[in-house]
């Protein structure tokens, strides 16, 4: 196969290492760095562009999309997708789960469990959606935030309201969610490749620290899931159209719960934690499975 990287720094663990496993099975594949495609949208011949040619001949997509560029990593996505190649994730999966709230409506009405959860732009009603989430301590976050930065605990009734008054007075837009004290600072996430959870770890927040994000000081183990647990993660993927992600959830009292679905998992702490060839295992998933116009959405829906 020729495969394209779509990712902004090469020298990444999960970016070296997908390189490496596509070359260890006899595979073509080119990094591209997203900012720098440019494409002619009105085309009826679509192509993308870099570097003063048109990239051609590409049988899959691998995209790695950091959040801060979604909107044009997305964009140039779709572009691949309008040429027929085949993307690992399609571009409407990612930006379902790119968008928290989008995401968490999507699984809540196919009835995954989640965190009691709250949306509001007007904080003036700060007491209603504290007792909407069953009181404190509750956790607040904002809604564009990654690596944990950005999620708080309010501990008490005052003090979570005016943490929420605090954030609606700059216009930022916030989940306000109820706090899985039974987690004990530590998640869950599956790695689920092609609908089957390849791996799973535990993540643990350092002492005195309820976020277990790895970027915090967290540490993984490998865990053994529930089928419970287990099956939450594989229909939340298949709910999402995602065919590669991390599923994270919080062991709560009345199972798990999904915090969040990660349509670009980092790699290097799930292989390190499990000793899974994670990279190996998405080539294998693109062999079987990349072919010429099969994208579902094509960029729609
Ligand atoms: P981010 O996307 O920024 O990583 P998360 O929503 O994953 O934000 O939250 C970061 C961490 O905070 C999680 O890994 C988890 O350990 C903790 N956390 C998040 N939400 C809750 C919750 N409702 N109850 C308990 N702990 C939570």
């Amino acid at each position: 196969m020729k495969l394209a990287m779509l990712a902004r720094n090469a020298r990444l663990y999960s970016h070296t290492r997908l390189v490496a496993a596509a070359k260890a099975r006899g595979h073509e594949i080119d990094v591209i760095d997203t900012l720098k495609c440019y494409m002619n949208i009105a085309s009826h011949r679509p192509e993308v562009r870099y570097k003063g040619r048109a990239l051609e001949g590409f049988d899959a997509v691998i995209p790695r999309i950091g959040a801060s560029v979604t909107f044009y990593g997305l964009a140039v996505l779709r572009q691949f997708e309008m040429m027929g190649v085949y993307p690992l994730n399609e571009s409407v999966a990612i930006g379902r789960s790119r968008d928290k709230l989008r995401g968490l409506q999507l699984l809540s009405r196919r009835g995954i469990g989640l965190p009691v959860t709250a949306f509001a732009h007007v904080t003036s009603q700060a007491d209603d959606l504290i007792d909407m989430v069953g009181g404190t301590p509750l956790i607040i976050k904002l809604l564009e935030g990654t690596q944990g930065i950005g999620v708080v605990l309010a501990e008490t009734r005052t003090s979570a309201k005016s943490m929420i008054e605090a954030f609606g007075g700059v216009g930022a837009n916030i989940m306000v969610q109820e706090y899985i004290k039974e987690a004990n600072g530590s998640d869950v996430r599956a790695f689920v490749i092609g609908g089957k959870v390849v791996a799973a770890m535990q993540r643990k927040g350092a002492a005195g620290e309820f976020r277990s994000n790895l970027h915090r000081g967290g540490q993984a183990k490998a865990v053994k899931i529930t089928p419970e647990e287990r099956s939450t993660a594989v229909r939340a993927a298949k709910i999402l159209g995602l065919n590669v992600c991390g599923v994270d959830m919080l062991r709560s009292n009345h199972g798990p719960v999904v915090m969040e679905v990660n349509s670009t998992p980092g790699l290097e702490g799930i292989e390190s934690a499990t000793g899974t060839d994670i990279a190996g295992q998405i080539i294998e998933f693109l062999e079987k499975n990349a072919a010429p116009n099969k994208t579902k959405t094509r960029g729609d829906g």
